[in-house]
């Protein structure tokens, strides 16, 4: 019986299981991938409080020794199910079964498709939702990205060292991403800024072979001869496998305000995965302190 299980190994994940097991209890972390969720592929993080420049990686895995050296336990693997037994949940993943007298949700948010036809069967074969893991292999090649936040200008800027060409495709003509990305992309040669357009689109059966566009303002189709399209139009939630326990919301975040806690007892969330208006490191850290000192507290009260 743990005291805590924290479904999800991103930064609200492990910032809670560092306040969880800090007072004393028994934490076990699951996590269907590799620790450190989405910032993991951020190639470097500068708005982190306290911390003027680091990579992604260096920073989840500073909060996963973190975590560890705390007494945390982590197991790599998929929750399927959680079931309400009162003061005990019963958390089923694809492997096992596990008890708790608190969980928190920390699911985080997973990549966004673009829905278009042969996306699927093309990851992997030029298509790519991470150009810090993906980027190498394009080294000489012509890319393209798509999107208009801060993942898609890091993503650029990040290809632009690599790669022969890189456009730049966002659906508006004003960037949701910080002014100093943008500013560093127009200094580069090898960039270029393609405005008002969406990958309508994806050529070649086997491999990515180009991109047809469609600009939105003139209507104007074209095609791009790319190897590389690397995806970076935003996340979404993945909550379904708890909609009996929590209240999900019309876009399928898991609704609960700054007190992070559900409609259930003893069921907590915390990070992207829930109803917020900001989503950002360091509101994902902080949500997890909340989480995790709200499920001791609970805890205390029910024991
Ligand atoms: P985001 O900020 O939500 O931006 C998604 C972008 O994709 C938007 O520009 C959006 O266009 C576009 N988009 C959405 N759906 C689309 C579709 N179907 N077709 C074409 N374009 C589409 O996502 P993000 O860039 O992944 O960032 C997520 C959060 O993490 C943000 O808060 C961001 O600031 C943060 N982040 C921070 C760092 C850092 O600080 N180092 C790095 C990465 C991310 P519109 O603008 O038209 O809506």
């Amino acid at each position: 019986m743990y005291d805590i299980i924290i479904i999800g190994g991103g930064t609200a994940g492990l910032s809670a299981a560092i306040y969880g097991a800090r007072a004393g209890k028994e934490v076990l972390v699951l996590e269907q991938k590799n620790y450190g969720g989405q910032i993991i592929n951020s190639p470097e993080i500068e708005n982190y409080p306290g911390i003027k420049r680091i990579s992604g990686f260096e920073f989840a895995t500073g909060l996963y020794e973190q975590a560890i050296g705390l007494g945390a336990c982590y197991e790599r693997e998929k929750v399927v199910k959680i079931e309400d037994k009162n003061t005990v949940k019963l958390v089923v993943t694809e492997k096992k079964e596990y008890e708790a007298r608190a969980v928190i949700l920390a699911t985080g948010a997973k990549n966004r498709p673009l829905g278009l036809e042969r996306e699927n069967r093309l990851i992997g074969a030029g298509l790519s939702y991470c150009a810090t893991c993906d980027g190498a292999f394009f080294r000489g090649r012509e890319v393209a990205v798509v999107g208009g936040g801060n993942t898609a200008l890091e993503d650029a800027l990040f290809l632009s060292g690599y790669c022969k060409k890189v456009w730049l495709i966002h659906r508006r003509d004003t960037f949701r991403g910080e002014g100093t990305k943008l500013q560093m992309l127009q200094e580069k040669e090898n960039v270029e800024l393609i405005l008002n357009t969406v990958v309508k689109e994806l050529r070649g059966d086997t491999k990515l072979e180009g991109i047809v566009l469609e600009n939105t303002a003139t209507g104007e189709v074209s095609e791009k001869e790319v190897s590389g399209l690397f995806v970076a139009i935003g996340q979404m939630p993945d909550n379904g496998a708890f909609a009996d326990l929590v209240t999900i919301d019309e876009m399928g975040y898991i609704r609960a305000s700054e007190d992070c806690r559900t409609k259930t007892a003893g069921i907590f969330t915390a990070g992207d995965c829930r109803t917020k208006t900001v989503r950002q490191l360091a509101t994902a850290a902080a949500d997890g302190a909340v989480a995790g000192l709200a499920a001791c507290e609970y805890i205390s009260g029910i024991l």
